[in-house]
């Protein structure tokens, strides 16, 4: 493959967040504006945790096109567009900004990537149960996504229990024919809810590699064959809930769809053009084969 070397035409585009070394983005698009003789380049844009503003002003000053957002930014970035999409007011987070002659408009496309993860699952969800394991950004996509998929009965499961009552507040208020309820991590309190739900979704970071791959936030015999169970984390590919779920038989999904999804309906909205999905998979399983390689080496050296 020829280098590719930006001119003053070249269009810019990147990743707005706190931590992302482990981030596929950067692979993903960039194949895609290769492939597709699109004279763009999408960066890492790392961010300190004060200074967002001037870090937006300098991205409009640059002439960025458009940026991803991911933690800790997708919701604190809202006060500093000028518009949103209908679905990323209804999750209240942004994960996808595009500057037109500096107006700035936030979507929301894990909204729309988790939506088509549930639609080629196979799985009927009008009308049915739902159990939400976390109230961060992640959940706030995956709650507004299943607004748009007719589910009946939504439960969001929290560490901190007041986050999750914050969230399910915030949905009831928007929507009159769900039915929003939260609880703690105290088994009692979960119990039943998870044993009732046609679909679990966990969008903890407990299960990632970075974290102790080990961990599981909820006791896994409320888990059964009759649920669809998906955690958003894709590296590892199979964290410890989708085993426990698996062996419960349960069908499973792990995060790379969603991701795939997302960046496809980002990359769409800035380029007006498709990427390469099926290439798109390779990338992302290579690169979570190198996270993966990157984090036995690590704890080799933490052994020895
Ligand atoms: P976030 O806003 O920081 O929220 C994280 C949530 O997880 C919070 O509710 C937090 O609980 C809970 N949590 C964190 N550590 C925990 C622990 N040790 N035990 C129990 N609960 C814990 O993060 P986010 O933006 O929602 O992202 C969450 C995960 O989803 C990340 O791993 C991210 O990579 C993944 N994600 C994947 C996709 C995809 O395309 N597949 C898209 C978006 C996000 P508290 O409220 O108590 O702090």
């Amino acid at each position: 493959m020829s280098i590719f070397i930006p001119n003053s035409e070249t269009k810019l585009y990147g990743l707005l967040g706190k931590t992302l070394s482990h981030s596929i983005s950067p692979s993903l698009h960039n194949n895609g504006f290769r492939d597709l003789g699109i004279n763009a380049i999408y960066l890492m844009l790392e961010t300190k945790d004060q200074g967002l503003e001037e870090y937006i002003d300098s991205l409009k000053n640059l002439g960025f096109d458009g940026w991803n957002v991911t933690i800790p930014h997708k919701e604190s970035i809202i006060p500093y567009l000028n518009g949103f999409s209908s679905l990323a007011r209804a999750a209240g987070a942004v994960n996808t900004v595009l500057n037109r002659k500096g107006r700035l408009t936030g979507y929301n496309t894990d909204v729309i990537g988790f939506q088509r993860q549930i639609e080629e699952s196979g799985v009927k969800a009008k009308n049915k149960r739902a159990v939400v394991i976390g109230a961060g950004g992640a959940a706030r996509a995956v709650i507004a996504a299943m607004v748009q998929l007719d589910l009946a009965d939504i439960t969001i499961i929290n560490r901190t229990v007041e986050n999750a009552e914050e969230l399910a507040k915030l949905f009831r208020e928007e929507n009159s024919k769900q039915n929003f309820d939260f609880c703690s991590l105290d088994e009692q309190e979960y119990a039943e809810p998870l044993k009732a739900a046609d679909l679990v979704v966990d969008t903890t970071p407990v299960g990632m590699y970075s974290n102790n791959i080990k961990n599981i936030v909820i006791n896994p015999d409320y888990l059964h064959q009759e649920q669809l169970v998906i955690d958003l984390v894709y590296n590892p590919l199979k964290t410890k809930i989708l085993k426990e779920a698996e062996k419960r038989g349960a069908q499973i999904g792990n995060g790379l769809p969603t991701l795939i999804y997302q960046a496809e309906a980002s990359f769409k909205l800035w380029t007006q053009e498709m990427p390469p999905k099926k290439k798109w998979y390779q990338i992302a399983e290579n690169a979570v084969q190198e996270i993966k390689a990157k984090a036995e080496e690590e704890n080799e050296d933490e052994d020895n």
